[in-house]
C-alpha cells in the first residue's frame, strides 16, 4: 500500500513523503503480545514500523537511499501516527469500531464505527517545513529566542520514562521535548526550561497551540453523546497495542 506521509523526510532538498507499507503478519503479532513490549510502553511501535516500512520516495517515485530501519527516528509524529492508521487498514481493512466513555455524563458508547480512509491530512508542505521563522518566539519576559520542532518517536519514549521515573519533574522536561533551540543553544534540556520565567513557559504554550509545527492526520473523533446531547471529543489510541486487534475490525466482538 502507498501511504501519503503529511510531513515526510526532507533530505538534500527532496522531499520524501510516499511511504510503500506492508501488511501485519505472524512475527509481528509477536510484538504485540510481547507484555514486555506494549504494558505501560509503547515498544512494539519501533519493531512494527521498522518491520511494515518498504520504501520512501518523493511525488516523483524518486526513491530515498538511506537506512529504513532508522528513518523512523526522523519522522515526526503526524507521519508515525499516519503509518500506523495506514498499517491497522492495510492488515485489516479500513472498519475500526471502538468505545467511547461522554466525558460530560460518563455514558459508555459500544460500537462507534471509524473509517480509517476517511480520516483527513493536514498536510505540510515543503515551504512550510523549511520555514524555520515561523516556529519561532521572541520571550516576553527573558527576551530570548526559542525555536519550536515536532515531536518525534523518540519523544514519546521520554515522555513515557519521565511520566513512570519522576512525578516530581513532570512540566519542564514535557516543554523542554517541543524545543529545538533557545538562542543559540540546540541542547535544550529540562534544567534550561527550570530556570526560564514562568510567564515565558506559559507564552510558549499558549503560542504553540496556534502553530503548526508539523502535518497531522485526523484522529480527533467528535461524537454527540446519546444520553446527554452534548459533544465530546476522543483521540484514536494509534499507539496502543489494542490498536492492531483483529476485533476491532468487527462490530460484534469490541471489548
Ligand atoms: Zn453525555
Amino acid at each position: 500500500m502507498i501511504v501519503t506521509l503529511p510531513n515526510g523526510l526532507l533530505d538534500g532538498g527532496d522531499l520524501f513523503n510516499k511511504a510503500c507499507i506492508d501488511e501485519l503478519r505472524g512475527k509481528q503479532q509477536n510484538y504485540l503480545a510481547n507484555r514486555d513490549l506494549v504494558v505501560g510502553n509503547i515498544g512494539h511501535i519501533p519493531k512494527i514500523l521498522e518491520d511494515m516500512l518498504i520504501s520512501l520516495e518523493t511525488e516523483n517515485g524518486l526513491k530515498w537511499e538511506g537506512d529504513l530501519k532508522k528513518v523512523i527516528w526522523k519522522l515526526p509524529s503526524g507521519d508515525i501516527e499516519t503509518l500506523l492508521v495506514k498499517i491497522r487498514e492495510n492488515t485489516f481493512g479500513e472498519r475500526f469500531y471502538f468505545e467511547a466513555e461522554c466525558s460530560h455524563c460518563g455514558h459508555n458508547h459500544k460500537n462507534q464505527r471509524l473509517d480509517l480512509d476517511k480520516l483527513e491530512l493536514n498536510r505540510m508542505s515543503l515551504e512550510e517545513i523549511t520555514d524555520s521563522k515561523s516556529r519561532t518566539l521572541k520571550l516576553p519576559k527573558s527576551g530570548k529566542e526559542v525555536e519550536l520542532k515536532p515531536i518525534y518517536l523518540k519523544d514519546y519514549f521520554d515522555i513515557i520514562k519521565i511520566t513512570t521515573d519522576s512525578q516530581d519533574k513532570l512540566i519542564t522536561p514535557t516543554v523542554a521535548l517541543s524545543i529545538k533551540r533557545i538562542d543559540k543553544e540546540t541542547k535544550v534540556t529540562s534544567e534550561m526550561i527550570d530556570d526560564l520565567p514562568l510567564k515565558d513557559i506559559h507564552y510558549i504554550g499558549e503560542k504553540m497551540e496556534d502553530m503548526k509545527l508539523e502535518g497531522t492526520i485526523d484522529i480527533d473523533v467528535y461524537i454527540k453523546c446519546k444520553k446527554c446531547k452534548k459533544e465530546f471529543v476522543i483521540r484514536l489510541d494509534v499507539y496502543n497495542a489494542d490498536f492492531f486487534s483483529h476485533s476491532r475490525g468487527s462490530k460484534s466482538s469490541t471489548t
